[in-house]
């Protein structure tokens, strides 16, 4: 069985998807991490975001893995632990450039679709999942919530004071419309998609809201 939860920076997919992996002993998969795996690849060699060329290749050989662990999940390229690193600024930064490259997707969703078949039940959490990659799957829902939640939720993972949530805000919403507006597999809500708000849910409310769904 295919679960897919797709929606904005913020809007709690990560935290959702990898419980709900947790309650149904399926596997979570974060394409978000993918994207940013190869982002980080792309920044440490000094490619260009606009270099389809080189970004292609570096999509094409990179290694990516994942490990369940106490705080969550680590991520791995080549076998070197990037579980923090592919959350840096700079990644955060260059990662909706370099994933709207049409070979660094096709190379993606092949990953992911290769990674789904090895499991009997998987949570894949990104912003085309029920709509691209997996458009058969079972269950599809889209989680929002309103900007300044996002922001908070955001400034609060990144360690951000307070103070600096605005400045949180403004760049989630700046890489929402560059998702949003990309031509190729553009966040949107998959045809089919269930619709959580859940500015003023907690996880476990979120969480029993998606449960009634998959009964
Ligand atoms: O989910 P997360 O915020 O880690 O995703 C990082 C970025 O990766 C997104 O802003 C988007 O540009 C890209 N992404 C994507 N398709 C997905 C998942 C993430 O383009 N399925």
């Amino acid at each position: 069985m295919i679960i897919t939860l797709d929606g904005p920076a913020g809007s709690g997919k990560s935290s959702t998807a990898r419980a709900l992996a947790k309650k149904l002993g399926g596997v979570y998969l974060d394409t978000g991490a993918m994207y940013r795996a190869v982002t980080l690849l792309a920044l440490e060699r000094g490619v260009n975001p606009d270099d389809a060329g080189k970004l292609d290749a570096i999509a094409a050989a990179i290694v990516i893995d994942f490990k369940e662990a106490e705080g969550g999940q680590m991520v791995f390229i080549d076998g070197r632990d990037v579980t923090a690193a592919i959350r840096a600024p700079e990644v955060d930064a260059s990662v909706s450039a370099v994933s709207a490259h049409p070979g660094v997707r096709k190379k993606m969703v092949a990953l992911q679709r290769g990674i789904a078949q090895k499991h009997k039940t998987v949570i894949v959490e990104g912003r085309d999942t029920g709509s691209v990659v997996f458009p058969n799957a079972e269950h599809k829902f889209f989680l929002k919530a309103s900007s300044s939640e996002r922001g908070k939720r955001r400034a609060l993972q990144m360690g951000q004071a307070a103070e600096n949530v605005q400045g949180v805000v403004k760049q989630i919403i700046d890489r929402d419309s560059k998702d949003s507006s990309r031509l190729i597999s553009p966040l949107v809500v998959p045809a089919g998609a269930v619709e959580i708000d859940n500015s003023h849910l907690s996880l476990d409310e979120t969480l029993d809201k998606i449960i009634q769904f998959l009964a």
